[in-house]
């Protein structure tokens, strides 16, 4: 039974899973991270052609499951390995080898913690595919200027190249959630590689402040860790108005007014 706890709405659909399988940039023997594998609704198309996937489920009954089957035909899970925990508290650094890419239908309420996560280990990820809600997909893909673009998209965008690859109904899912889905590609580095950044986490806190309060102006929501003097001339050197919002900044901006100000 799903356990609406865990976000689980399984990909019951074999249609939905060719189309997200036919997106996915697999070659032979990478390794591959899958996030919340479920029954193993993608694991066992993933596996194969000599690739490893690790498989990382928070529910017990479900990594038993893969793990019997694992034991009972080998054959039919080649290269896939178990772990049972919370993704969130697995050193992913541990993976090895080369660059490792990632597929997850992800609990759709922690999206965005599981995307921090998976970032500290940047450098080690080629590519990451998750089924998430629509409306997210749409803030992590969004550009300034949009309502939906935000913190959200500054940090994908720093860190990957997202693209949505394919929106998904709730049908194709069992429970269906009630929100539609999508997938989004991102593949890695994002702009943030081009900016000549540190310390990638305190920039992105200093973003994340700039867009603390969404109705505030960038200069009031800088007040707090700078004068207004220095914020004025702050954003004169990177051609701002004062009154210039951060939903209107690229990542390049931030990155101009947070080298003026820290
Ligand atoms: N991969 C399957 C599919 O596509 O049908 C299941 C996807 S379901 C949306 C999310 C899966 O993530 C469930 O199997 C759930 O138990 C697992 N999960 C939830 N929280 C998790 C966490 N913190 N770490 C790892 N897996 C988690």
């Amino acid at each position: 039974m799903a356990r609406q706890r865990l976000g689980q709405h399984f990909l019951g659909d074999i249609g939905w899973r060719k189309k997200i399988l036919k997106t996915l940039p697999l070659a032979p023997g990478e390794t591959w991270l899958e996030i919340g594998p479920g029954h193993g609704e993608l694991t066992q198309l993933l596996a194969g052609d000599g690739r490893r996937v690790v498989a990382i489920e928070a529910d017990g009954n479900l990594a038993a499951g893969i793990r019997a089957g694992i034991e009972n035909e080998p054959d039919a899970w080649p290269g896939v390995e178990i772990i049972y925990s919370d993704v969130l508290q697995a050193d992913l650094g541990k993976l090895g080898g080369e660059r490792f890419h990632v597929y997850g239908n992800l609990p759709y309420y922690i999206t965005s913690p599981i995307l921090h996560h998976l970032f500290q280990w940047a450098a080690q990820i080629a590519s990451i595919h998750i089924v998430i809600q629509l409306e997210v997909a749409q803030r992590i893909a969004a550009h300034p200027g949009v309502r939906d673009y935000g913190y959200l998209s500054t940090l994908c965008q720093f860190y990957a190249q997202p693209k949505i690859s394919l929106r998904i109904p709730p049908g194709a899912f069992r429970p269906p959630p009630k929100v539609h889905s999508a997938l989004v590609a991102l593949t890695l580095p994002g702009d943030g590689a081009a900016l000549g950044i540190s310390d990638p986490p305190e920039f992105l806190e200093f973003v994340q402040r700039c867009f603390d309060q969404k109705r505030k102006t960038l200069r009031n929501n800088l007040l707090e860790i700078s004068d207004d003097a220095h914020i004025h001339e702050a954003l004169a050197a990177a051609a701002l108005r004062p009154d210039a919002r951060a939903e209107q900044l690229s990542l390049a901006q931030f990155a101009a007014i947070f080298q003026q100000l820290t």
